[in-house]
């Protein structure tokens, strides 16, 4: 959806929006989908009663002409009235019953609307994250997935009532005094007139809005985390934040008191000449009665049902200015979920065993940026064996473990994936991929769940195992502290909640191998897996890769070249491209550049 698009909605497609919600609330929950829609229908027909039955007490009241009134039957009056007061009983009985229903079903469209939004958000791929657009849609999406539903259905509940309401007075009006229905339709075309640019209006502001409020809801997120707390009181940062966020909060009430202005003006004028109409008609209504034209009874009736024609007409234009800015969000729900196509389903692992993966003459650019991050790349890695990137801080190291674990595709080049199975190779599908590989990012997540989540995530799929739990911890060197934790591994890694703990970030780490040992896929990916490990630990876990990782294949990400120098393969990159490759004597006699910075590590490191 281009970012500029505005809500010239076509009314087709505000229709399609609109029944787009009322199939949600269908599919959330039809029962009392279909209750309220029945209790909107009696209430209607309850008011058409009432009307009939005011019309027939004042017609019994009141003589021929209106002038003198007769001693009512109090038999027939206690009667009517009691028939009135039941009437208003059952249409309140009815309002507390529908009302709890519509409030149950606001609710669950509001979880079933979400749950396409999330589902929509977790297939879309990789790369769109990189996009501000997309995050434009995604939080305009999560707005319109939350509350907007339900208040389209309740709108539309209300207003499927309001116009029954209508109808039935119509249909007295039909009966006793039919020509007073232009004017009293008249009276009301103002009203919808400014709802319907009011709406509008509201929609445009809402696209306008979009980055700014993601930009202030970033700042919230800064003032209000725990990770960051430390850092932000470290650098006395609070007051910097605390005044962005007033000054994009302070854009954003600018824009929505600008817009408000300008349509209260407009409201105010169509009310206005609404009930000057109104006012005319009743005037009209008096000098009829006066001169004799029709009956006082008749004219109470009119001026009674005139009132209520009046109240759900404006009614219906409150609705319709609501319903149409939510069926307008309806939209970008709608397109939201639609353009992350279908859910692919868990991701299976490979029958075959990992063979190899060869990329040939990878090029890559990330979106939205000028400068490719890979060119003409070529490496392959084998089964079984221990493959080393390295290269200075973007060089490209990080993208191209990317590309080899399926989160990106390549922009040109080839991708190639050798199968035990068939023998032969074939284009590497990135779902291929991805299900091959368990990736240790440099930026891994530290999951704000139990220390056993946090490690059988990494095979979210099959059933979970606690041995197998503690065996990757074990290997990960993560066991001894998370057995050392209150509740164990079910303690919950947070000190944001009852009973959590925190780790340090050496010891995230270990629990991110942890994940990675879970898995248990055929090619394991370290990005800079011991950053934040003390040296020992670094030590030992580069000196005991291959154990570690028998019959696995493993990608090696390190910017520290005495960590790698046992691979059997190293690709050093620089700006984008393999520069060398080989293995470290190779490297070494070659005398290229990795020899020239393995030197410059090394020395600094005797010298220290
Ligand atoms: P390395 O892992 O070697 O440090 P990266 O692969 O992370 O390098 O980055 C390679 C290049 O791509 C760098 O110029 C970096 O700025 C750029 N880059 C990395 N990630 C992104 C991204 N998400 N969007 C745009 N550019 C990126």
């Amino acid at each position: 959806m281009a970012r500029d698009e505005k809500a010239s909605v076509p009314l087709r497609e505000l229709a399609d929006c609109a029944m787009f919600a009322v199939r949600l609330a269908w599919q959330a929950d039809r029962s009392s989908l279909l209750r309220v829609l029945l209790a909107q229908l009696v209430t209607a027909l309850g008011l058409m009663a009432v009307l009939l039955l005011i019309r027939h007490a004042v017609g019994g009241a009141v003589t021929q002409g209106g002038t003198t009134a007769q001693a009512p039957q109090s038999e027939w009056l206690i009667g009517v009235i009691a028939g009135l007061v039941l009437l208003g009983t059952a249409a309140g009985i009815l309002r507390a019953v529908a009302g709890a229903r519509q409030r149950v079903l606001a609710v669950k469209v509001d979880r079933f609307a979400l749950d396409i939004v999330l589902g929509a958000a977790g297939r879309a791929e990789l790369p769109e994250f990189e996009d501000p657009a997309f995050h434009d849609r995604l939080q305009r999406a999560v707005f319109a997935s939350r509350a907007q539903p339900a208040m389209v259905v309740t709108a539309l509940a209300a207003g499927f009532q309001a116009v029954l309401t209508v109808v039935a007075v119509t249909a007295v009006f039909a009966v006793l005094v039919w020509w007073l229905l232009p004017f009293a339709l008249l009276a009301v075309l103002p009203t919808l007139k400014a709802a319907r640019d009011e709406r509008g209006a509201g929609y445009d502001l809402h696209h306008t809005l979009s980055e700014n409020r993601r930009a202030r809801q970033y700042l919230e997120r800064l003032l209000t985390g725990r990770d960051e707390a430390k850092e932000i009181r470290a650098l006395g940062l609070a007051g910097t934040l605390r005044r962005r966020w007033t000054s994009r909060y302070g854009q954003e009430i600018a824009q929505v008191e600008a817009m408000h202005a300008v349509h209260v003006r407009r409201k105010i004028a169509a009310r206005l000449a609404g009930d000057l109409t109104t006012g005319a008609v009743i005037g009209a209504m008096w000098w009829l009665v006066a001169t004799g034209r029709i009956e006082l009874a008749t004219a109470l009736t009119a001026l009674a049902g005139l009132w209520q024609l009046s109240l759900r007409t404006q009614m219906i234009g409150a609705l319709l200015n609501g319903l149409g800015e939510s069926v307008l969000y309806m939209k970008d729900l709608r397109g939201f979920a639609a353009e992350a196509g279908s859910d692919p389903g868990e991701p299976a692992f490979p029958s075959g065993e990992f063979v190899s993966v060869r990329a040939e003459s990878l090029a890559f650019g990330y979106p939205g940026s000028s400068v490719r991050a890979l060119e003409d790349v070529s490496v392959e890695v084998r089964a079984g064996e221990v493959v080393a990137l390295v290269g200075a801080n973007g060089s490209g190291k990080t993208t191209l473990a990317k590309i080899l674990a399926g989160l990106y595709r390549p922009d040109s080049g080839r991708l190639l994936y050798g199968d035990a199975d068939g023998g032969t190779d074939v284009d590497a599908e990135p779902e291929r991929l991805r299900a091959a590989s368990a990736v240790v990012f440099q930026d891994f997540v530290r999951y704000k769940l139990t220390a056993a989540d946090n490690i059988a995530f990494g095979r979210p799929e099959t059933p979970r195992d606690g041995a197998r739990v503690v065996l990757a911890a074990e290997r990960a060197g993560a066991h001894a502290f998370l057995d050392r934790l209150d509740r164990g591994y079910d303690t919950v890694l947070s000190k944001e909640f009852t009973g959590g703990a925190d780790l340090s970030l050496g010891q995230w780490q270990r629990l991110a191998l942890a994940r990675a040992f879970y898995r248990d896929s055929p090619l394991v990916i370290l990005d800079e897996p011991t950053a934040s490990l003390d040296p020992q630990a670094e030590a030992d876990l580069f000196g005991r890769i291959r154990e570690l990782f028998t019959d696995r294949t493993v990608v090696l990400i390190s910017h520290r070249f005495a960590n790698v120098r046992d691979a059997d393969r190293i690709y050093v990159l620089d700006a984008g491209r393999v520069i060398e490759q080989g293995n470290h004597e190779m490297l070494m006699a070659q005398d290229g550049t990795y020899a020239r910075l393995f030197r410059l590590q090394a020395e600094a490191y005797q010298e220290a």
